[in-house]
């Protein structure tokens, strides 16, 4: 597969409409949204469609995996994202870092609500779903918020799994069922990361053009991690990405018997390696601040 298939994937009208489908549906019966981007590519990893169909409900904005991205831009983004005036907060929820701050300001955004449910003398409680692309963490977001209610709905016998509501210690009841939003795949450099972060297929693109492109985006501006992961001389700084696959190939024995590159081992340890984080930490989106207070977006 080239690049041209990037641009010719014809399946994301029908998708856009099942995300519309997915929260027209769901959202009357929630108070709040909370809304998962992967923090590595926190513009990539954006439904487009959010924010104006959840516009009548406060949203929060959680960009996950926040292990896995550049320490040093994440407050960026996060800032980028406040001015606008979303609540947005850095998540682990492998680790649960950040998760109860998630839980707190849930409550927060809805305090309106609250107090007025209480004035009326109405015990309801407040209600939220969690939205997101594949992958990016909306199942282990919601268990980790559930806590040990999640185990508690689960054990009841007889309950259909279709539109549960499970308590959370926060004081609101979260919808255990994760709303999928579809990427929105309309540009080459969106695919390929969400294509890099596993968040797509791998068939989207072939593992060795996606480490190539991987090492492309590298290259500039984690020399040093690559280099130090690679054991690659710092003299090969100006080597392009296919040179300096070869080498980080080479550097990790992944040749054939005849002393040929092993391309597809090579590639796979590389994918690997960049999703689980050893590589080190990475953020693949570019977020360019501009002056007079306001923030644009561009992607590398
Ligand atoms: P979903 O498809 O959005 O429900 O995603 P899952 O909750 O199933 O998570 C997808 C994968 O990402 C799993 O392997 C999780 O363990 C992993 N994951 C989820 N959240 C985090 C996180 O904050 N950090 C890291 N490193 N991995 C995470």
């Amino acid at each position: 597969m080239g690049e041209e298939n990037i641009y010719n994937i014809q399946w994301f009208p029908g998708h856009m409409a099942k995300t519309r489908r997915m929260i027209t549906e769901s959202l009357p019966d929630v108070d709040a949204v909370i809304e998962l981007r992967d923090a590595r590519i926190p513009l990539s990893s954006k439904n487009p469609e959010i924010e104006r169909l959840c516009s009548s409900k406060p949203r929060i904005v959680v960009l996950n995996k926040s292990d896995l991205c550049d320490p040093d831009e994440l407050p960026l983004w996060i800032e980028a994202e406040k001015k606008k005036g979303a609540v947005c907060i850095g998540v682990d929820s492998s680790s649960g870092k950040g998760v109860s701050t998630v839980g707190r300001s849930v409550t927060s955004a809805c305090a309106e609500k609250i107090e007025r449910n209480r004035q009326k003398g109405f015990s309801v409680r407040i209600r939220a779903m969690v939205v997101g692309i594949p992958n990016v963490g909306k199942s282990t977001l919601i268990n980790r918020l559930a806590g040990s209610n999640k185990a508690k709905a689960e054990n009841r016998p007889g309950v259909t799994r279709d539109r549960q509501w499970v308590k959370t210690d926060y004081g609101f009841d979260l919808l255990d069922m994760p709303g999928v939003l579809w990427p929105k795949f309309d540009n080459k450099i969106c695919a390929e990361n969400l294509a890099l972060t596993g968040s797509v297929k791998d068939d989207i693109l072939d593992l060795e053009s996606l480490s190539i492109v991987l090492i492309d985006r590298l290259k500039s501006r984690y020399y040093s991690l690559l280099a130090a992961r690679y054991k690659i001389p710092q003299q090969q700084r100006e080597a392009d990405a296919v040179e300096l696959f070869e080498l980080i190939a080479r550097s990790r024995g992944m040749i054939t018997r005849g002393n040929e590159i092993d391309y597809e081992r090579a590639s796979r340890m590389l994918i690997d390696e960049f999703r689980s984080g050893k590589i080190g930490r990475i953020t693949l989106d570019r977020l360019k601040a501009i002056p007079h207070n306001s923030c644009v977006e561009i992607a590398e």
